[in-house]
């Protein structure tokens, strides 16, 4: 990572540098304070990947979940899977953030919130988070044409350049490189 960020930024980096599948999961566990199963995993390791370390993480996902189960259940049920994402737990295997192809490929169920919001919202959906990340006009025009062509990361890849009012001639092919993308320019 280019910085590890703590808790207290986090809400800063979600608006400026989050993809907009992680935006989605953040603001959907800040409303539900709950995530599935899919939702942790994909958030979590993004967070892990952006330099979240396991104290703050198990602190981050507590003070949601514990709004919603409880300390006791969180301490109980989740904890473990956090601590697991970062090798703490089982086969101790240092678990990598995903990325876009394995998001896009996966199958979210109802409920669910984790996936690419390209491939996997309504179109009407898409355009409404796009206009609150202050994408308009005939780039949504843009995106919605990659989307109904299926190229899904070159939507994003749109989406950055717009939100950042620079080009991204790499492309967008991971969210951790969206993130670290995106600081480079904010910083
Ligand atoms: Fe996330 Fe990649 Fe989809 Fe962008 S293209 S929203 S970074 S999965």
């Amino acid at each position: 990572p280019i910085a590890d960020i703590s808790i207290k930024d986090i809400d800063k980096v979600a608006s400026s540098s989050f993809p907009l599948c992680m935006r989605h999961l953040f603001e959907k566990l800040r409303e539900d304070h709950h995530l599935k199963h899919g939702g942790r995993m994909q958030l979590g390791l993004f967070l892990k990947g952006v330099g979240l370390n396991l104290d703050d993480a198990l602190a981050f996902w507590k003070a949601e979940f514990s709004q919603k189960v409880g300390a006791e259940r969180f301490d109980k049920e989740y904890a473990y899977s956090i601590r697991h994402n970062y090798g703490k737990e089982g086969k101790r295997t240092d678990y990598t953030p995903f990325s876009c192809q394995k998001i896009i490929s996966s199958t979210p169920g109802v409920g669910d919130h984790h996936g690419c919001p390209y491939r996997h919202f309504s179109e009407e959906n898409l355009r409404a988070v796009l206009g609150k990340m202050g994408v308009g006009g005939h780039i949504v025009k843009d995106v919605m044409d990659k989307v109904q062509n299926r190229h899904y990361q070159l939507a994003c890849t749109l989406t950055f350049e717009a939100v950042h009012g620079c080009s991204c001639d790499a492309g967008i092919n991971h969210p951790n490189q969206y993130f670290s993308d995106s600081q480079k320019i904010l910083q």
